[in-house]
């Protein structure tokens, strides 16, 4: 069968002994789109997205990658894709130009092509000034971005990018989510997962997974007029879905807050 989605899982599922993480997903993505998996910690984000970067193999159900089986055409689905893991994957002993040079023969660039494919890759991650200082001299923001720049150097069809902004002050954030929002205009198809809100509120669908289930999937406006309404936000969607907080951050401070409310009340009795 010709699948032309990007991305297309069909009751998907992966446990880690015990744990259920993913359980019976299933999902189109379809090409040009930027697309949020939005979920909590431990939501199975992570494992959805390890299944489709083939470093994880299925237990359960089947998943595509523009047509390739990950289960069993693993090295042509590697080929399409263009990856930015949740942990740095950078080697930090080497300059920016090393790291992109190893990927560069690993990902089977032309010799006649490599250099200038990297020194474009340094220019769009605006690195130039850096380009041969030890990569363990960078800000998180400066990798981050090498590690973006990095994952397009041998053209891939679809980038799955994990958590990309997680860490990063707001400068870096800024600056990351730029880059990212540019490769809307080459129609470059993005698969990303996050917690964060006004990230995923810009993607064209966002789909919401919670213990290993995707509970919604549709543009962040068809999820909000479904479930919350007008005024709503998609964390008004997650709460209205699940009945809990999206971001654990979240019940953090709010339980936080609680507390130090009590003691403040609890101080001037
Ligand atoms: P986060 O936002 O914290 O990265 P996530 O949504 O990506 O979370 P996963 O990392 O996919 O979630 O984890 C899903 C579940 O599987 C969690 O309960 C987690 O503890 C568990 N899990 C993940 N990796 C392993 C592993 N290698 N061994 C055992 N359990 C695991």
């Amino acid at each position: 069968m010709t699948r032309k989605n990007a991305v297309e899982t069909a009751g998907l599922s992966h446990r880690y002994g015990d744990v259920q993480a993913l359980s019976e997903v299933s999902l189109e993505i379809y090409e040009g789109e930027f697309f949020a998996l939005l979920g909590p910690n431990g939501a199975g984000k992570t494992t959805l997205v390890n299944l489709l970067m083939t470093l994880l193999p299925p237990d359960g159900g089947q998943a595509w990658v523009l047509g390739h089986d990950v289960a069993k055409q693993p090295e042509a689905v590697r080929r399409l894709l263009g990856v930015v893991f949740q942990d740095p994957a950078l080697d930090d002993r080497l300059t920016a130009v090393e790291n992109l040079e190893i990927h560069a023969v690993l990902y089977g660039l032309p010799r006649r092509r490599r250099a200038e494919a990297v020194q474009r890759a340094v220019a769009w991650a605006a690195l130039e000034e850096a380009a041969k200082r030890l990569v363990r001299t960078y800000s998180g923001g400066m990798k981050r971005r090498l590690e973006l720049a990095r994952a397009l150097l041998h053209d891939p069809r679809l980038l799955i990018l994990d958590e990309p902004t997680i860490g990063l002050d707001p400068q870096g954030r800024l600056n990351l989510w730029e880059r990212i929002s540019s490769l809307r205009a080459n129609g470059m198809t993005v698969l990303m997962t996050t917690h964060n809100l006004p990230e995923a509120e810009t993607c064209d669908r966002v789909g919401i997974l919670d213990r290993g289930k995707l509970i919604a999937v549709g543009s962040p406006g068809e999820l909000i007029a479904a479930n919350g309404g007008e005024g709503a936000t998609l964390e008004d969607v997650f709460i209205a879905l699940t009945g809990r907080q999206l971001r654990d951050e979240n019940a953090t401070a709010r339980d936080l807050m609680v507390s130090f409310a009590r003691r403040g009340g609890e101080h001037t009795r």
